[in-house]
């Protein structure tokens, strides 16, 4: 075999030439290495968190969430994630897309802001259980999304027909950032603003679902009720978590049709 069809790392045989560590690799050394043990490139197309892999990226969220939904179901049980979400304003509403966002908002309130006796949450938990259950892959998508946190972001501008480039309205700093996301690349309008669930990666950063746009006309008197009511999601990044933990849970998309 020649040097170009067989894998740096293991031996068996490449299919793939690695930007990271410039050489050819094989697909299980990929798939099980990239983004951790190797520091992958923003454009290669097999890297998830880089823009040129913004496809697998999507495939990887839906799987993803999958699993999540059942650790939380299996984590909370039942009758717990019931109440919890009875909580959100949609819980009774009898549209399936508004029982989707309420399910949606529900299982990351269980997820990553409800706290047991010991202050952990259940993305804790699975945490320190090694992300039992997924694969290299998803345990590092798990890592960037067990750190997302409830925001409003800010429209900067439209960059292409996926980028836009945002700032968090909480982060003193204001430091731009660049959300991938082609539907709203196809609709976002400047300074428009949207509370919901951030989520930062390496390269891009990705907006939860069920997100709402708060409206100009409302936009001072709801920063005034957030100054008042949580002064410490004012206080930047390390705030953030409170942020989440403290906002409270807003009415899914279209619940009022
Ligand atoms: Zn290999």
């Amino acid at each position: 075999m020649t040097i170009k069809s067989i894998c740096k790392v293991c031996g068996r045989r490449a299919r793939r030439r690695c930007p990271a560590i410039e050489a050819y690799i094989c697909t299980r050394c990929c798939g099980s290495k990239r983004g951790t043990d190797f520091g992958c490139p923003v454009d290669c197309e097999f890297y998830p968190f880089g823009i040129a892999g913004y496809n697998l990226w999507l495939n990887l969220n839906d799987a993803l969430a999958l699993k999540i939904a059942r650790r939380v179901m299996s984590g909370v049980g039942e009758f717990q994630f019931q109440s919890v979400l009875n909580c959100f304003p949609a819980g009774g509403a009898s549209s399936r897309e508004d029982r989707g966002g309420s399910a949606y908002l529900a299982v990351l309130h269980c997820l990553l802001v409800e706290r047991d006796g010991d202050g952990k949450t259940l993305a804790n938990r699975w945490e320190a259980d090694g992300w039992a259950g997924l694969r290299p892959d998803e345990a590092l998508m798990m890592e960037y999304q067990s750190r997302a946190f409830v925001t409003v972001t800010e429209i900067q501008r439209v960059v292409d027909h996926q980028r836009t480039e945002c700032i968090d309205i909480f982060d003193a700093e204001r430091t731009p950032f660049i959300i991938v996301d082609r539907s709203l690349a196809g609709r976002a309008a400047r300074f428009s603003r949207i509370l919901g669930w951030l989520t930062h990666y390496p390269h891009f950063s990705k907006l939860g679902q069920f997100c709402h746009e708060v409206p100009q006309l409302v936009y001072q008197e709801f920063l005034d009720l957030i100054r008042l009511s949580l002064p410490e999601a004012m206080q930047g990044p390390s705030a953030r978590p409170l942020a989440a933990a403290s906002l409270p849970p807003f009415p899914a998309e279209g619940q009022s049709h």
